[in-house]
């Protein structure tokens, strides 16, 4: 027996499912989980000694591989002051400025502990703000674990949507409404019917949890429009676009800027991190300034800030990263292109920045539904089969390949070899 699977029969006596998140239980691809030992660069090792060139990168915090030297160098002396104070400190001022001066038209960020705080919070903010209680999200569009935002949409309809999960009551949902990704005419209808109770527009400016898939040209500045026109908030969910399309996240990338912003992930460089900002004047109803209440135990935690703080600093003084992943994710994606051209299989590739991903599905893919076209069999043999060849994709259909600093020319020329020989063997079955 491999060490994981000891470590996974443990783990299923003491965790849920033997895990602490559900995609770390590989079930969506038929296999136990890997027990992961250590990380460097674009290399994660398990608990058997096997490596792998890492594509999940924790999905998405480690822009800049796992343990550069920023964040190792140092870190013992941030410790040896202490772990947590509850009190402030310096350090959550300097994160601060730096993501009020990165991100378009936000004075003031509250701190957070993970990106599903972040957009719970926002969300509270935003119906605070507007005294409305109604908000819109779209179907596919993940922003965390919060109750009233696990729903998808009913059968028939797209505006009352059902929980996506036992335990959320439909009374909480009731107030969140279901629009279409791309679908400009699935919001406008919404919002004629109800706009003025609504609150907010909730939205990944590029989806990013259901494949990746990219705003159409008019789609962003289209729900900016609708906001403007009905007095609702634009909030932009950066968790996994923060920082990571461009230093100035999607807003900057698309020029559209939202109201509200979440973030997560990169600003944190692999510690528990969220935040949400706004205007002052949004930003104001925050407690204890306003009468939004919103607090944490560990916010702004100061070996959070450090890491944050470290990976932000690198990304602004070296904008020249952006160039470089995005154009090894560019390569990635013609890479596997070719190969599905060769190999003449009805699949789709999509890449946005530093994000790729390979829909087992025929284009075009804009929305949900056309997601759910997905061929799941061919990916689980797809999966394995790059596992065997030493590439870790994510153990789920539907999730972006992260490109990080690390991720070479030649290791990204191994991994397009390497799924050339995945789809071949996952097609030839
Ligand atoms: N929003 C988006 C866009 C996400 O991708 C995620 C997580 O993947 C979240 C929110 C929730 O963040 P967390 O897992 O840190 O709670």
């Amino acid at each position: 027996m491999s060490k994981s699977e000891q470590y996974f029969k443990e783990a299923e006596k003491y965790l849920p499912g033997g895990v602490n998140s559900p995609v770390r239980a590989f079930k969506s691809v038929g296999l136990d989980p890997i027990f992961i030992d250590h990380a460097h660069g674009a290399y994660i090792y398990d608990v058997d000694g096997n490596q792998y060139v890492d594509y999940i990168c924790s999905w998405g915090p480690l822009i800049l591989g796992h343990s550069p030297h920023i964040f190792t160098d140092h870190i013992a002396d941030v410790v040896s002051k202490g772990t947590s104070y509850g009190l402030p400190t310096e350090i959550e001022v300097e994160m601060a400025k730096l993501v009020v001066e990165a991100y378009p038209g936000i004075d003031q960020v509250r701190m957070v502990n993970s990106g599903t705080e972040a957009t719970m919070s926002a969300l509270r903010v935003a119906r605070g703000f507007t005294g409305r209680n109604k908000f819109m999200k779209f179907e596919g569009c993940y922003h965390g674990h919060s109750d009233s935002l696990l729903i998808k949409s009913g059968s028939g309809t797209l505006t009352y949507g059902v929980p996506t999960s036992p335990g959320v009551p439909a009374e909480v949902i009731a107030d969140t409404l279901v629009a279409r990704f791309n679908d400009l005419d699935s919001v406008r209808e919404q919002f004629e019917r109800e706009g003025d109770d609504i609150a907010a527009i909730i939205v990944e400016p590029v989806a990013a949890n259901m494949g990746v898939i990219e705003p159409n040209p008019e789609f962003l500045q289209g729900l900016r429009d609708i906001c403007d026109e009905y007095g609702a908030l634009l909030i932009f969910d950066e968790v996994i676009t923060g920082f990571r399309l461009d230093y100035h996240s999607a807003a900057g990338f698309y020029g559209v800027i939202p109201d509200m912003v979440c973030f997560g992930k990169i600003i944190g460089g692999g510690l528990p991190v969220g935040a949400y900002g706004a205007r002052r004047e949004i930003m104001k109803v925050v407690s204890p300034e306003g009468p939004v209440y919103q607090a944490g135990t560990l916010s702004g935690n100061p070996l959070a800030m450090y890491m944050g703080k470290q990976q932000l600093t690198v990304l602004r003084d070296h904008p020249e990263i952006y160039d470089f992943i995005n154009r090894q994710a560019e390569k990635l994606a013609e890479g596997i292109r070719g190969n599905i051209q060769k190999l003449g299989l009805p699949l789709t590739v999509h890449q946005v920045g530093s994000l790729v991903c390979l829909f087992f599905a025929e284009g075009p893919i804009c929305d949900y539904d056309d997601v759910m076209k997905s061929d799941n069999q061919h990916y689980r043999d797809y999966f394995k089969a790059m596992l065997d060849q030493g590439i870790m994709v994510a153990p789920a259909p539907f999730e972006a390949m992260f490109i990080s600093t690390e991720h070479t020319d030649e290791l990204i020329e191994r991994t397009i070899e390497a799924n050339y020989n995945a789809l071949k063997a996952a097609y030839q079955k």
